[in-house]
């Protein structure tokens, strides 16, 4: 494999808001996959998704099942503990050995990256790409990341997709429409299964 993505999130539920982060990601630098990663349940109760993990996963694999360069792994689901982007990123650089690695991740993710596990670790085995992100200034980064740091992080500038999945939960507590904001089969599945109702 030459290019490789890795999208980690929480995805509670997946929107099109990461769907155009990682399709900007991938032309920018005609990656060859991009790996959709949701992640595990925190052990932590406070911190609880609002849907459970399989849910997440079977909304997220919906969501990418008809980008072929698109693809999804239980690797966070199936892993006891916490989910850090550092064990993940390794593995599949372990996994696939690609030539150029990347960790694909919105503005405001990026800005924390100095409280990450083991960041010095992960920036050596992968490039960052930050998705500008409405409500995120791409002019912080240099206040709130080391020098050394920002050399590992690449911006991508989008037209920016207003969306978050804590909208998208208050829309659907609410009995709002979704529809143009996550995908059509992933409204069908919420829908079904009646997930983020009041
Ligand atoms: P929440 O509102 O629950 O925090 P979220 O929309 O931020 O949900 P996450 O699962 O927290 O979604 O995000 C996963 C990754 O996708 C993060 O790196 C985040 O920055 C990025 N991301 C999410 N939404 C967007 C967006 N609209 N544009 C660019 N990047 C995004
Ligand atoms: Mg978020």
């Amino acid at each position: 494999m030459t290019g490789l993505g890795i999208m980690g999130g929480i995805f509670d539920p997946i929107h099109n808001g990461h769907l155009a982060a990682a399709e900007a990601a991938r032309e920018h630098f005609q990656l060859d996959r991009i790996i959709f990663v949701p992640a595990g349940n925190p052990p932590h109760r406070l911190a609880m998704p609002a849907a459970g993990a399989e849910d997440r996963y079977l909304l997220t694999a919906l969501a990418v099942a008809g980008n072929p360069y698109f693809a999804v792994s239980r690797v966070e689901l199936d892993r006891p503990g916490p989910s850090y982007a550092y064990d993940t990123v390794s593995h599949f650089q372990q996994l696939y050995k690609p030539e150029r690695l990347y960790f694909i991740t919105g503005m405001d993710a990026v800005l924390d990256v100095e409280t990450w596990y083991r960041v010095n670790d992960l920036m050596s085995i992968c490039r960052f790409v930050a998705v500008t992100r409405p409500g995120y200034e791409t002019d912080d980064l240099a206040r709130r990341v080391s020098a050394d740091h920002l050399s590992g992080i690449d911006v991508i500038a989008t037209p920016g997709i207003d969306i978050s999945s804590t909208t998208i939960r208050e829309r659907l507590r609410s009995g709002r429409s979704v529809r143009y904001l996550v995908p059509d089969i992933a409204a069908a599945y919420i829908s079904k299964e009646g997930l983020y109702a009041g």
